[in-house]
């Protein structure tokens, strides 16, 4: 795809242009925790967008998008295109004039090799690819920080999904072998060490759509709430889930509904598994990583009640499957991927039995995507 982007800008618009690529990132453990302020694990992974660019001196900017095989002339002082890939484009921009940056016109061709739509974060990398890249061809300073808030007001203010920013971050914060544990409360985070060697990570997406995710996501965030109200009626300075432990959720369980008590206990033990896996990591251990992954999954399945009957059928043949190490829904739910760390030995077995038995049992082909942790955001000539 590099060298397609390359060679599209170059019949496109010419020589001289910088190329740069972020990727779309996977998340090993930590679901539903980011609103709940806890800490989420994601990692970049080898699939990224491509983006050639170069300033161009006049006063609109030219857009080729290859995967789409659509071009269009956009201006920055007009209104946003119509094109969803462009404004996400157009969205980086503005959000930098915002902050107080010129964007001068620029000529830019990108295409990628991460699944749309998958749960792999497409879109954060197309952000995080067209932010680095602004960033450094016009020299604007914008941390890397920065540049993450930037993709996810992108999102929130030019194509209207009130995204979380954990996949920005990870895709600029991303590195080789490294997993990000990110504290969503302070914004603070750790790299840890994820080379599990013998093994590989492997998603099946269901092919499911998430018809139920944003009312249910809804219902899960009042619940969330509720269960912080009743303790933070006792407790001082309990703002949110974060700050309440299992012994305080049992101690003033009398007062909230028994739904309440099992969406909180889950949150507060997803939390802690993470934890859990974070010194598993450290210390190699690859089978008490995947054991906090099949946790993860009995907890979202069974106490939060975010999973669907495809999600899991795989994850269920993944913790019955010798040398799968953990098997687990990955995202918001009811549909989306399965993410599996699986030892190399199996792999191919695995892959074969596991996409038969889907396709006998739900009539359709799950999507097969294998990852590797790799790279942030970076420049590439
Ligand atoms: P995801 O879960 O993959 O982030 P989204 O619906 O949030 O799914 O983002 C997908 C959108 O991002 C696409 O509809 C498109 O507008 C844009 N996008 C992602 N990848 C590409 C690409 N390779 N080329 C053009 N646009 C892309
Ligand atoms: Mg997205």
């Amino acid at each position: 795809m590099k060298t397609k982007v390359q060679e599209q800008f170059k019949k496109h618009y010419g020589e001289g242009a910088s190329v740069y690529s972020s990727p779309g990132r996977v998340n090993l453990i930590g679901e539903h925790t980011d609103y709940n302020l806890g800490f989420v694990l994601p990692g970049a992974i080898d699939k990224a967008i491509y983006a050639a660019i170069k300033p161009n001196g006049g006063k609109l900017c030219r857009l080729y998008s290859v995967d789409y095989d659509q071009s269009i002339e956009m201006d920055l002082s007009g209104d946003k295109p119509k094109e969803q890939w462009a404004q996400y484009v157009y969205g980086v921009a503005k959000e930098m004039e915002k902050r107080g940056k010129k964007v001068e016109a620029f000529d830019l061709v990108f295409g990628g090799d991460v699944p749309l739509g998958a749960g792999l974060s497409s879109s954060a990398a197309l952000e995080s690819t067209i932010g680095f890249a602004l960033n450094d061809i016009y020299g604007f300073g914008f941390t890397r920080e920065e540049l993450a808030k930037i993709g996810q007001m992108t999102e929130h203010n030019y194509v209207g999904v009130r995204c979380g920013i954990m996949d920005q971050f990870a895709s600029l914060f991303g590195e080789d072998g490294k997993v990000i544990r990110l504290d969503c409360r302070s914004l603070e985070y750790k790299l840890e060490p994820f080379k599990p060697t013998g093994c590989k990570v492997v998603l099946f997406d269901t092919m499911v759509k998430h018809s139920l995710a944003s009312s249910e996501y809804n219902v899960r965030r009042a619940q969330c709430e509720a269960g912080v109200a009743v303790v933070a009626k006792h407790v001082k300075g309990i703002e949110s889930l974060r700050d309440v432990t299992m012994d305080m959720l049992d101690t003033y369980k009398g007062e909230m509904e028994d739904i309440v008590y099992r969406r909180c206990s889950f949150v507060i033990n997803e939390n802690q598994r993470l934890l859990d896996a974070c010194s598993a990591l450290e210390k190699g251990d690859y089978v008490t990583m995947g054991q906090k992954m099949n946790g993860s999954h009995e907890g979202l399945s069974k106490w939060y009640e975010v999973s669907c009957p495809e999600l899991d059928f795989l994850a269920d043949i993944g913790h019955n499957t010798d040398g799968v190490l953990g098997a687990r829904m990955m995202g918001g739910g009811f549909g989306g991927c399965t993410i599996n760390l699986v030892e190399e030995k199996v792999f191919d077995a695995y892959v074969s039995d596991i996409t038969e038995r889907y396709k006998s049992k739900f009539g359709k082909q799950p999507r097969v995507i294998d990852v590797v942790i790799s790279q942030g955001a970076h420049k590439i000539i």
